[in-house]
C-alpha cells in the first residue's frame, strides 16, 4: 500500500538483483557454511599500505574539514597530469575536473547534469547494473544496445533511430572484460559528433588492462565538448570503501556536476583525498598496483585454461578488469535459478547475466577475486555441477 505515496521514479528501478543472491549467501553462512564469494566486484587485496598512511598523518594534521565541491586542487592537478591524456594540454584542474566519493556519484551527477526529464540514454551492454538505475532516477528512459553481438554500423543505425541525449559506455567492461578498441570508440565519436550525443566513458577498470589496446576517451580532443570521462580509485588501488572517484569533463558539465555535489554530498571525505592524491604519483604505490594487475592477470589465465576445456562454453577472453562471463546457456535455461541452485548446493556465490542488460541472459559473471586455490576449487565445482545437472 505505502508503495503508492513513493516517488514512481524510485518504484520504477527494479531492485538489485544481486540481493537475492546475498541474502541467500549470508543465510547459509549464518547456518555455519563457507560460501566462497565470485560475486562480488572487490578486489580481495589490500589498500596499499602507503596509501593507508597518508590518510592517518592528514587526519591527524587537522584535514578533517570540508574542501572545494569539485575536490582539493592538488588531487585534481594530479588527476590532470596523470589521466588527462591528449587533453592535457588544455586541461584546467580549475574548470575541467571533480573530484566525487566515488565514480558512482561522479556517473550520477553526470546523468544529473546532461540529461532532462523524458531524454533517452543509451548503454551499451552487457554493462554494469547501476546505468539503467541512475538513468531512471534522473527522470531519462534508459535503452540498451547489446553491442557483443551486433556490429558498430548496427549500433550507428539504432542511435540514429532513437537519437539519444547521451550514451554510456564502460571499457574495460563488467562484467565481460572487453576493452574498445581505438576505431570503435572513434566511431562513437563520430555519432556524438554529427548527431549532437554526450559520451559517457566509465574508465573505472583502466589500471586493470591485461593487453596494450586500451584506448581512453581523452584520446579524442575533438570530442571533449561531448565528452565525460569517469574514473576512480576503487579498483585499480583496492579502495572500494574509500569512496573515492573523479570525471572529467568540459567547464560547463563539470559546472553542473558541482552544483549537484554542492547540495548533496558537499565534497568528498577531505583526508581520502590526500592520499588519492599520493596514490596517483607515489612510485611505491605503483608498483604494489602493478603487482595487483599482474595477479589478476594470473588469476584470469588459470580460469581462462580451465574454461576453454570444457565444450560448449564460450567466453570473451578478458583483456581487463577481474571478471570472466562465460555463456553457458547449452548447460542452463534461466541464469538466475542457476546462480541460485549452485550457491545452495555448492555454496559458491556468482552472478547471474541477466542483470547485466541484454546479451547478458544464459551467462554468469565470476568475479576472481579470491585466491587461485579457492578459484580452481570453485571451477571445479562448478564443472561438477553444471555435468550433474545436465
Ligand atoms: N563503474 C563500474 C563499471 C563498476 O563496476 C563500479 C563498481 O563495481 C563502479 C563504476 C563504481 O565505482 P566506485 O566504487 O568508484 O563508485
Amino acid at each position: 500500500m505505502i508503495g503508492l505515496l513513493l516517488s514512481s521514479k524510485i518504484n520504477d528501478i527494479a531492485p538489485s538483483g544481486t540481493l537475492q543472491m546475498l541474502d541467500n549467501a549470508k543465510r547459509l553462512e549464518r547456518e555455519g557454511f563457507e560460501v566462497t564469494h565470485l560475486e562480488v566486484g572487490d578486489p580481495d587485496l589490500k589498500t596499499p599500505e602507503e596509501i593507508i598512511n597518508v590518510a592517518i598523518e592528514a587526519m591527524r594534521q587537522g584535514f578533517t574539514h570540508y574542501t572545494s565541491s569539485r575536490g582539493i586542487y592538488e588531487l585534481r592537478e594530479a588527476i590532470v597530469e596523470k589521466k588527462g591524456g591528449n587533453l592535457k594540454s588544455f586541461l584546467d584542474p580549475n574548470k575541467h575536473v571533480i573530484v566525487t566519493p566515488g565514480a558512482k556519484f561522479a556517473l550520477f551527477a553526470a546523468l544529473s547534469a546532461v540529461i532532462n526529464p523524458g531524454d533517452k540514454v543509451l548503454i551499451l551492454t552487457p554493462s554494469w547494473v547501476s546505468y539503467k538505475a541512475m538513468i531512471i532516477a534522473n527522470f531519462g528512459v534508459p535503452y540498451e544496445f547489446d553491442i557483443d553481438n551486433h556490429s558498430f554500423d548496427d549500433l550507428e543505425e539504432f542511435v540514429k533511430k532513437i537519437k539519444p541525449r547521451a550514451i554510456i559506455f564502460n571499457s574495460p567492461n563488467n562484467p565481460t572484460g572487453r576493452i574498445l578498441t581505438y576505431q570503435e570508440i572513434n566511431r562513437l565519436v563520430d555519432m556524438a559528433l554529427t548527431e549532437d550525443i554526450f559520451l559517457i566513458s566509465d574508465e573505472i577498470y583502466d589500471g586493470i588492462v591485461f593487453s596494450d589496446n586500451f584506448v581512453s576517451l581523452s584520446s579524442f580532443k575533438d570530442a571533449f565538448d561531448y565528452s565525460v570521462i569517469i574514473n576512480g580509485f576503487s579498483k585499480t588501488y583496492a579502495m572500494t570503501g574509500w569512496r573515492i572517484g573523479y570525471a572529467i569533463s568540459n567547464e560547463e558539465i563539470i559546472n553542473a556536476m558541482v552544483k549537484v555535489q554542492q547540495y548533496t554530498s558537499t565534497c568528498p571525505v577531505s583526508f581520502v583525498q590526500k592520499a588519492a592524491a599520493f596514490a596517483l604519483s607515489d612510485k611505491r604505490v605503483g608498483q604494489k598496483v602493478e603487482k595487483m594487475r599482474l595477479l589478476y592477470k594470473e588469476r584470469r589465465d588459470i580460469f581462462v585454461k580451465l574454461l576453454k576445456e570444457v565444450p560448449h562454453i564460450d567466453f570473451k577472453f578478458p583483456e581487463g578488469t577481474f571478471y570472466i562471463f562465460p555463456n553457458i546457456s547449452y548447460f542452463i535455461n534461466d541464469d538466475s535459478n542457476f546462480a541460485l541452485r549452485f550457491l545452495k548446493t555448492k555454496h559458491v556465490c556468482v552472478t547471474p547475466g541477466n542483470i547485466f542488460g541484454t546479451g547478458g541472459r544464459g551467462h554468469i559473471r565470476f568475479s576472481l577475486t579470491v585466491n587461485k586455490e579457492k578459484l580452481v576449487d570453485s571451477f571445479n565445482k562448478f564443472l561438477q555441477f553444471i555435468m550433474e545437472d545436465i
